[in-house]
C-alpha cells in the first residue's frame, strides 16, 4: 500500500513531530527542520536526534522529508543570497542527516529553470545544487534531494512543460528525483483529473524518478498559476480528480503522498487523512490490478 502522510510541526522538537504523526495515522511525514521563513538556526542536541531516530525506528514511519526553507535562492544573481542560499541548503541537508530523515524537498520554479537572461538561471541553480551535493566518491549527504514543482500559469497557447524542465534540472543537477505537488501541477496547466493530463505528465517526468508527490486540492482553476492549496475533494482537482491521478500508474504508482492542505482547524488534518485513506482504499480494488496479458 502507498505510504500516507501529511506535514507535521516540529514544535516542541522532533521526537514530537513523530508522535503527531502517528496519532494521525501517518505511515509518512514531512516537517521543516527549522523556521521556514527564518535564516536563523538552532543546533539540534544530541540526545533529541538520538530519540528521534531511536522512536522512529521503533515506529516504522517513513520514509522522513524535511521541507527547505522558503527563504532560498540558488539562482539569485546577487552573489551574497546565493551563497547564503548555498550555506542553508546545506544546512538542512546535515540536519537531515542529523536526524536520519531520508530527503530534503526543495521548490524550483520558472527563474530556477531558466532565468530572464536565457539560461542565466538554471546554469546558477544548477551550479549551487551540484556545489552543494558533491558526486560520486565526494557525494557529502546521506539525505537525497528532490526539486518539488511550484504553481506556475503555462505559457498561453503552448501545452504545459514545467515538469520537463524540472525533470532537467533536478538530472542535471544531481538531485536523487523529484517530488509533484498536485495543486501546483495543476495550476500549472497539467490536468490530473483527465488521461490526456497523466499521460502528458507521464511523458515529462520519463529519465527522473518521482520521489513523492504531495497531495493538495487547488482552489484556483487549471492553468491559474495560483499556489492555494485546499482540502482533498474540496477543491478544482475533487475527488474524482484524484482517482484519476491515483489511479494512473506509474511513474506515480505506489511513491509515498504527503498533504500540506489547511490546517485552520483542529479536525482539518484528520479529515485529510480519512478521505485519502478512501482514495488509497479504491486504488487497490481489483478492477484497478492491471489485468495479466492475454
Ligand atoms: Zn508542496
Ligand atoms: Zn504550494
Amino acid at each position: 500500500m502507498r505510504k500516507l502522510g501529511v506535514h507535521v510541526s516540529i514544535a516542541g522538537g522532533f521526537p514530537k513531530a513523530l508522535e503527531r504523526a502517528m496519532a494521525l495515522g501517518c505511515t509518512t511525514f514531512q516537517i521543516f527542520s527549522h523556521s521556514p521563513r527564518s535564516w536563523h538556526l538552532t543546533g539540534i542536541p544530541d540526545e533529541e536526534a538520538r530519540q528521534f531516530i531511536k522512536q522512529r525506528e521503533k515506529s516504522g514511519l517513513g520514509p522522513v522529508f524535511i521541507h527547505a526553507c522558503y527563504l532560498l535562492n540558488l539562482s539569485s544573481p546577487q552573489t551574497a543570497l546565493r551563497e547564503k542560499s548555498v550555506w542553508m541548503l546545506e544546512q538542512e541537508l546535515r540536519r537531515a542527516d542529523i536526524i536520519g530523515a531520508e530527503y530534503v524537498v526543495l521548490h524550483s520554479g520558472r527563474q530556477e529553470m531558466a532565468g530572464e537572461d536565457e539560461g542565466g538561471g538554471r546554469i546558477l541553480f544548477t551550479e549551487s545544487v551540484k556545489s552543494v551535493l558533491g558526486r560520486g566518491k565526494n557525494k557529502k549527504f546521506r539525505a537525497g534531494l528532490l526539486l518539488e514543482n511550484t504553481a506556475e500559469a503555462p505559457a498561453p497557447g503552448a501545452p504545459p512543460s514545467s515538469i520537463k524542465a524540472l525533470a532537467h534540472a533536478a538530472n542535471e543537477a544531481g538531485a536523487a528525483g523529484i517530488c509533484f505537488d498536485t495543486c501546483h501541477g495543476f495550476a500549472s496547466g497539467y490536468d490530473i483529473a483527465a488521461s490526456a493530463g497523466m499521460e502528458l505528465l507521464a511523458r515529462q517526468t520519463q529519465g527522473v524518478r518521482v520521489c513523492l508527490i504531495h497531495m493538495n486540492d487547488s482552489k484556483g482553476r487549471l492553468g491559474s498559476g495560483l499556489d492555494r492549496h485546499e482540502h482533498l475533494g474540496k477543491g478544482a482537482i475533487g475527488l474524482e480528480g484524484f482517482e484519476n491521478f491515483l489511479g494512473f500508474g506509474p511513474p506515480f504508482r505506489d511513491v509515498p503522498a504527503i498533504m500540506e492542505t489547511p490546517k485552520k482547524k483542529e479536525g482539518d488534518d484528520p479529515m485529510n487523512m480519512k478521505t485519502a485513506m478512501e482514495l488509497l482504499a479504491l486504488e487497490q480494488r481489483p478492477s484497478r490490478v492491471e489485468k495479466p496479458e492475454q
